[in-house]
């Protein structure tokens, strides 16, 4: 049986493959196409060329994903036999120029196959270390999937400027998804009556995919920033369009329930004591982050931090820090950044 991603929507396999691979999947290697194909020429070329190239997947203009070497199979994509033998390999659709930008839904879909594909092979972290040779010669642990890029083996700028200096945005943000600490947004539509158009891009100019009706609460892990809208650029994505978060209201978040005070003990004239100060962060994961009841994931959840939002930490602990002087309300230090 041949393994595919769930992600996959046509499959055309190539006979220009190694077969079994040497090594177990420690790597995904994500290319540029050099063009805006689609998965159907994408897969058609691969299937028909006599130039000797493959890969495992394509991801096309509109963010489809074909598949074209089962992940079992080496496929013939980076000019390197060590890597494709430990990689799955991608092209993505790109522009046909420098820096070779890729489309929203391209990079979009990127993110969740890597997130597939680390998912199914038991890996929590994808790792993106730039420097060439630290990276090759890095021995990722059992639970670690390792970036590289074509440039590494051969001249030539693939994957193109465009995505090198998003590389370590790709992991962070398939990493973000693995490690499950990213609370799903919800909002209410909110127009004078009308439905809401969901869009390819986000962009009134991009072609419309769907609809949402007004009143409608939807709920979405991803908002990005796109053409701003009456002052608002943040759209958010939800069954594979965007909508214009101008038209969004945050609905309320859970509220928590409310602790009982414990009954003071009896007041006794105590010592003034200083009150802790704590430190300003910044929460810097886009999903926004949780707030547990205690300093670790297994805790449950009480609320979320916006992306952007600032927060006052007072004290630390096992990389998690307290919102609160005395209370128990803990975020994870690594999507905060000090102010
Ligand atoms: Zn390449």
């Amino acid at each position: 049986m041949a393994t595919w991603s769930p992600l996959t929507n046509k499959i055309r396999e190539s006979k220009d493959n190694s077969g079994n691979r040497w090594y177990k999947i420690t790597r995904i290697t994500p290319h540029c196409w050099v063009g805006q194909v689609s998965i159907e020429n994408g897969l058609d070329y691969f299937a028909t060329t006599s130039r000797q190239v493959s890969s495992n997947y394509i991801i096309g203009a509109d963010g489809r994903v074909g598949g074209c070497v089962r992940e079992e199979y080496r496929a013939w994509t980076s000019s390197s036999r060590d890597n494709d033998n430990r990689a799955i390999t991608i092209e993505c659709a790109s522009d046909t120029k420098s820096p070779y930008a890729f489309k929203t839904a391209v990079y979009n879909k990127l993110i969740l196959l890597c997130a597939d594909i680390c998912k199914r092979y038991g890996k929590k972290k994808l790792l993106w270390i730039s420097d060439k040779s630290k990276a090759l010669s890095y021995n990722p642990k059992s639970d670690e999937m390792l970036l590289t890029v074509h440039r590494w083996f051969a001249s030539t700028d693939c994957p193109g400027s465009w995505l090198m200096s998003r590389m370590g945005d790709l992991a962070n943000q398939v990493t973000a998804l693995l490690q499950g600490d990213t609370p799903s947004d919800t909002y209410v539509v909110s127009t004078s009556g009308n439905a809401l158009r969901l869009r390819a891009e986000p962009t009134t100019s991009s072609k419309q995919v769907g609809y949402i009706n007004n009143g409608t609460i939807i709920s979405t892990d991803k908002v990005v920033k796109g053409q701003s809208i009456g002052g608002v650029d943040t759209w958010a994505y939800y069954h594979g369009g965007y909508a214009s978060g101008k038209y969004l209201s945050p609905t309320p978040k859970v509220t928590e329930p409310t602790p009982t005070p414990e009954p003071e003990p009896h007041p006794e004239p105590t010592p003034p004591t200083p009150v802790p100060t704590g430190k300003k962060y910044r929460c810097t994961c886009t999903k926004g982050v949780n707030i547990r009841s205690g300093a670790g994931v297994g805790y449950s959840k009480v609320g979320a931090v916006n992306y952007g939002q600032v927060v006052t930490i007072y004290t630390q602990k096992n990389g998690w820090g307290n919102l609160t002087i005395s209370g128990n309300r803990w975020v994870c230090m690594k999507y905060f950044k000090a102010v």
